[in-house]
C-alpha cells in the first residue's frame, strides 16, 4: 500500500490493470513473488489440491491427445503458473504408470512461473529436492530432474520455452492476469482507474477515467452491449502465442477456469484465507482475480487453431470417466475416513453448486485434429481422427 500510495500521489490514478500486476507480481512486494496461498493452509484452494483424481485425468487427456496425433516421439509439457507444482506431479505420476506406452517418447516438462517462491516450492514438489538456480545467460532460470525422472526447467515467459510439440496447461492461471474494466456513462466509454482517497489517508478507491483512454479505443467492441466489461489483453497476448506455436510445432493446450462467454460484467475479487476480500485494501497480501472471457480467448486464437468449450467441469471430469475411478479407489480402500475423504473431495470437483459448475475447460487443438463432420463419410477420406476425450460423452466398449 505504501508503495502504491507513493506511486499514485507522483503520478495519478493507474489503470485496474497496472494496479493488479503490482498486487500480484510486483518484483518485491507482489502477492504472488512473496508466496501466494495456494492450498488449505492460505488463501484459496483449487482443484488440484483437493484431489489427486483431477490431475491423473489431466494426465489421461495429454495421453489421450497424444495417440491420437499419432504418438509423435518427442513432446513438451509446459505448464502456466503451475502454482505448488502438484497438478504436474499428478501428471507425472500417470505418465510413470503409463510408461509402457510413452516407453519411446522424449518427454520433458516447462514450468512458466513468475513468483521465486513458488518456483522453489514446486521444485521440492516435483524433484524432491532444492535444485539450483541456472546461469543468468540460460533461458531456464532453473532445471531439476522430476522423482520419475523426467527434465524439468524453468522460465519467467512462455517465449524463453524453446519452440517443439508440446502440450500446454493452463489451471487457474489466465484468471490471476490484469484486467482492464470499463464503464460505459453518459459520455461514453471510460475507464476505470484506481486513485488514492483523498478524504482518508491511505485508502485506495475506484475513479472513471475524465475521458476516454487508449484502452477504451482498442479493447471496447462497437456492438457491445453490456454496460461493464473486463478486459485481459495479456490473456490474449498469450493465447495468440500458444496458437502460433501450436500451429507451427504441434501439440495442444488445455485451459481450465472460471469464467464465462463474453456475458458476465463485474468479476474482480479477492481472496483472503478463503474469504472474500476487499479488492482495494492491503494489496499484496490477498489474491486478486477476474473470471476468464472465454469468448475473448477464442477471437485471440485468430483461427490459428480450432477451440473446444468452455464445457463445465463436471462435465469434463465426467467425460474423462472420474466416476469409474472413483470407484476403483473406493474398492481400493479399506478404512472409512480415506472414504469418506474421497467422497468429499469428488463432491467438492463436481458438485454444481461447488467448483462443478463455475469451472470451464477450454481447448486449443490443430485444425486438422478435429471431425468434419462434412468429410468423414467420403470414400476416399482416410479413418476420421476420434473424438478429443473431455469434450465429448464417454463411450464404453
Ligand atoms: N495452477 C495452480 C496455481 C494457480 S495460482 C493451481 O491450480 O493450483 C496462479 C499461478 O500463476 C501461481 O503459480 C502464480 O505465481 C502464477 N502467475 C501469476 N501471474 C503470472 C505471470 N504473469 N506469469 C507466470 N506465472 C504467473
Amino acid at each position: 500500500l505504501r508503495h502504491l500510495a507513493r506511486k499514485l500521489r507522483a503520478s495519478g490514478p493507474v489503470t485496474v490493470a497496472e494496479y493488479m500486476r503490482e498486487a500480484l507480481t510486483n518484483p518485491g512486494q507482489g502477492y504472488y513473488t512473496r508466496r501466494g496461498g495456494v492450498g488449505e493452509s492460505g488463501d484459496f484452494i483449487t482443484s488440484p489440491e483437493i484431489s489427486q483424481v483431477f490431475g491423473e485425468l489431466i494426465g489421461i487427456w495429454y495421453i489421450s491427445e497424444w495417440m491420437a496425433m499419432g504418438k509423435p516421439n518427442t513432446f513438451q509439457l509446459v505448464e502456466l503458473g503451475p502454482g505448488r507444482g502438484t497438478l504436474t506431479d499428478d501428471i507425472l505420476r500417470v505418465f510413470k504408470q503409463l510408461a509402457s506406452v510413452l516407453s519411446k517418447c522424449d518427454v520433458s516438462v516447462h514450468l512458466v512461473e513468475v513468483s521465486p517462491k513458488l518456483s522453489e516450492i514446486q521444485a521440492v514438489m516435483l524433484t524432491g529436492e532444492k535444485v539450483q538456480p541456472n546461469p543468468e545467460d540460460s533461458p531456464a532460470y532453473m532445471k531439476g530432474v522430476s522423482k520419475t525422472g523426467i527434465p524439468i526447467f524453468w522460465y519467467r515467459d512462455i517465449q524463453d520455452v524453446p519452440p517443439g510439440y508440446s502440450f500446454y496447461l493452463a489451471h487457474e492461471f489466465f484468471d490471476a492476469l490484469p484486467i482492464h474494466k470499463f464503464q460505459r456513462t453518459e459520455k461514453g466509454w471510460r475507464e476505470v482507474l484506481v486513485d488514492i482517497d483523498p478524504e482518508v489517508p491511505d485508502q485506495l478507491r475506484f475513479v472513471l477515467s475524465p475521458s476516454r483512454t487508449p484502452a477504451t479505443q482498442n479493447f471496447i467492441q462497437p456492438e457491445e452491449t453490456r454496460d461493464h466489461v473486463e478486459v485481459c489483453p495479456e490473456a490474449g497476448v498469450i493465447v495468440q502465442r500458444l496458437a502460433s506455436r501450436i500451429e507451427k510445432d504441434g501439440g495442444a493446450a488445455l485451459v481450465a477456469d472460471y469464467g464465462h462467454d463474453g456475458t458476465k460484467t463485474d468479476t474482480f475479487r479477492g481472496f483472503r484465507n478463503h474469504k472474500l476480500h476487499d479488492v482495494l485494501s492491503a494489496p499484496g497480501t490477498a489474491d486478486l482475480t477476474a473470471d476468464v472471457d472465454f469468448s475473448y480467448l477464442r477471437k485471440m486464437a485468430q483461427g490459428r487453431t480450432a477451440t473446444l468449450g468452455p464445457i463445465k467441469q463436471r462435465e469434463f471430469l465426467k467425460n474423462m470417466g472420474i466416476d469409474l475411478r472413483l470407484q476403483m479407489l473406493l474398492q481400493n480402500s479399506g478404512d472409512t475416513a480415506t472414504r469418506e475423504q474421497l467422497l468429499h473431495s469428488y463432491d467438492m470437483l463436481m458438485n454444481p453448486e461447488k467448483m462443478g459448475d463455475c469451472f470451464n475447460f477450454f481447448a486449443l487443438l490443430p485444425h486438422h485434429r478435429l471431425v468434419h463432420p462434412d468429410k468423414k463419410d467420403k470414400a476416399e477420406s482416410k479413418s476420421p481422427p476420434p473424438p478429443v476425450a473431455g469434450f465429448n460423452e464417454l463411450l464404453l466398449k
